[in-house]
């Protein structure tokens, strides 16, 4: 599991021993810099997307947005389903 970048900083502080704690700063960074470019391409993949506008609705178990135009799925579900988890950034 990929902790958030925050938890990972907080146990970096907390470590104490000062070649522990360049390690985890190190480790720390990387992983903020993993969690950033996900998010970069998150985005990327959700603004690629169409609108919600087929004419069936999204068959995810209750849910009762539409369809997107060439999937069964409404836009949130197609991009879980294609992306492996949801999306978290701004849904405009
Ligand atoms: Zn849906």
């Amino acid at each position: 599991m990929l902790l958030s970048p925050i938890v990972w900083l907080l146990i970096t502080y907390f470590a104490g021993g000062e070649y522990e704690l360049d390690t985890y700063h190190t480790e720390g960074r990387f992983i903020l810099r993993l969690y950033l470019d996900q998010q970069i391409e998150d985005e990327k993949f959700w603004k690629q997307l169409s609108d919600e506008c087929g004419t069936d609705s999204c068959r995810h178990p209750g849910c009762n947005h539409l369809s997107l135009k060439r999937s069964s799925l409404c836009k949130a579900h197609h991009f879980e389903m294609v992306i492996g988890h949801p999306y978290g950034g701004a849904k405009t």
